[in-house]
């Protein structure tokens, strides 16, 4: 096992929905620790550079608008193996597809309103923590 870093964001939809404690919960009883929190109202700049990855995707322009529809809650988490472990705890991108009490399942509306996001590689964990907490922590 080898401590690792994820991105969290509490997307748009359940933030507005008031599931952002109970998210939060479910990830602190997880075990992962908070290194650094906030909630963000994204500028298309920055949900656009954060998402560049995928801008020749079709659903590109709508993810932008809903990521910037109103305040997200960012947090860097750590804890041992904490990339595959987060996603385990999210489960799939598609809610409808997600295992039963994982956070999308339980939060999720669908493919494009699903929750939360989670980083997909140990690699990206660390670009996507920096990405959001440059000032906060050590690379
Ligand atoms: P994940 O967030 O599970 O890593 P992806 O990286 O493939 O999934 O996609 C990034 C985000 O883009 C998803 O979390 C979801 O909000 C949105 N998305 C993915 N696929 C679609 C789709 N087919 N239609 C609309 N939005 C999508
Ligand atoms: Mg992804």
């Amino acid at each position: 096992m080898a401590i690792q870093r994820t991105l969290c964001i509490i997307k748009p939809d359940a933030v507005r929905a008031r599931n952002q404690g109970a998210i939060l919960q479910q990830i602190l009883d997880a075990g992962f620790n908070v290194l650094a929190m906030r909630q963000e109202q994204l500028s298309r700049e920055k949900a656009e550079g954060f998402y560049a990855v995928h801008k020749e995707r079709p659903f590109f322009g709508e993810l932008v608008e809903f990521m910037i529809s109103g305040p997200v809650v960012l947090a860097a988490l750590e804890a041992d193996d904490a990339v595959p472990r987060y996603r385990e705890l999210i489960g799939a991108t598609d809610p409808a597809k997600a295992a039963e009490g994982t956070v999308r399942k339980k939060y999720g509306t669908d493919i494009g309103n699903n929750a939360v996001h989670g980083s997909d590689s140990e690699e990206n964990g660390k670009i996507e923590t920096q990405y959001f907490f440059a000032s906060e922590l050590s690379s």
